[in-house]
């Protein structure tokens, strides 16, 4: 089975049902060769959007995915490269950063991604997120950024990460570009943003949130605590009733069977958990089904 196409607002882009990310990319052990094959044959399973940031690995990530294609360019035209910015870590690679902090100055934006294109080898960013709000951001900087790296050709969307509902608005408000999604923690494990008004804002807007951590980091199997355990009977229970298919499977298909277009962006380095995730695009979740799953996840049915 091969994943489907989502088109992220009605007038594109066009990225992977999936999106894989990289965050833990610096764990995986992988050469480059590895990696390249790792990327080969995701894209065989249709997964041909990858989420990066610049801040990953300590900012070494994208420069290990960057030798990637250093080695096999011809992969760069059969994939979609999201990558991330506003984000200041202390770090050795860093040593000029003193304290952890944010920073969406336009003279940060522009630098951070033409870093981001020098070290991941390419041309063109296809979306670039603020990774986190800044509680000193300037819309009108903002936008000042993404006009000038979307004329000269070197970012081609814009989008946020961990955006509150206000905090997108406004935003939205000020830019002359789209914004074509928000970034954010959404899983069976953590369904705060469909209470918060997240969600909604992005429906609003007609633009198709991203869903990070879509299996909880992984606690959605190793957690032993009473709701991990209450969720994973939820979701057995689920998956026996539609086959017997597995956990991970039923997480995701309750996030894809939610109205609002939800990209989940998985975070394994291991093919066979791309390839079920994949299959989770044909499981349709009855509305018992899924209010169950969700009940499980707050310990209470809805009033
Ligand atoms: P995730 O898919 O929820 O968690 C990945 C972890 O779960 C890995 O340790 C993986 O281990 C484990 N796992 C996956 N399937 C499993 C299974 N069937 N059984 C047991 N363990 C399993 O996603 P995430 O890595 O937390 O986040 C995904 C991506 O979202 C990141 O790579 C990054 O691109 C993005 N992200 C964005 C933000 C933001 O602020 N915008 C924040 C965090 C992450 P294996 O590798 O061994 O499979």
């Amino acid at each position: 089975m091969k994943s489907a196409r989502i088109k992220l607002t009605d007038k594109g882009p066009d990225f992977s049902r999936f999106v894989l990310g990289f965050w833990r990319l610096t764990t995986w052990g992988m050469t480059t060769s590895d990696l390249i094959r790792f990327i080969e044959e995701s894209l065989e399973l249709g997964i041909t959007t990858f989420d990066h940031a610049d801040i990953y690995g300590s900012y070494t990530c994208e420069e290990t995915f960057g030798a990637a294609l250093e080695k096999a360019p011809h992969l760069r035209d059969s994939m979609q490269l999201v990558t991330k910015c506003g984000i200041k870590l202390i770090s050795d690679n860093r040593p000029n950063h003193t304290i952890k902090h944010y920073d969406t100055s336009a003279a940060h934006i522009i630098a951070s991604a033409e870093n981001s294109l020098k070290v991941l080898n390419t041309d063109r960013i296809d979306l670039l997120l603020i990774h986190r709000h800044d509680p000193l951001m300037d819309p009108d900087d903002v936008a000042e950024a993404f006009s000038k790296l979307r004329s000269a050709g070197k970012v081609l969307h814009f989008g946020v990460s961990n955006f509150t509902p206000s905090q997108l608005d406004l935003l939205i408000s000020r830019v002359d570009v789209p914004i074509i999604t928000n970034q954010v923690e959404f899983s069976v494990m953590h369904v705060e943003p469909m209470f918060d008004g997240t969600i909604d804002m992005c429906q609003k807007n007609c633009i198709s949130p991203m869903a990070w951590s879509s299996l909880g980091g992984g606690s959605l199997f190793s957690g032993d605590d009473e709701r991990a355990v209450r969720l994973k009977n939820a979701l057995s229970v689920v998956g026996a009733s539609l086959g017997d298919k597995p956990i991970d499977q039923v997480a995701l298909a309750w996030l894809l069977n939610h109205p609002a277009g939800i990209v989940p962006v998985l975070g394994t380095g291991k093919l066979e958990r791309v390839r079920s995730a994949v299959e989770s695009e044909a499981l349709e979740l009855s509305r018992e089904q899924w209010f169950a799953i969700l009940a499980a996840s707050r310990g209470i049915d809805v009033p």
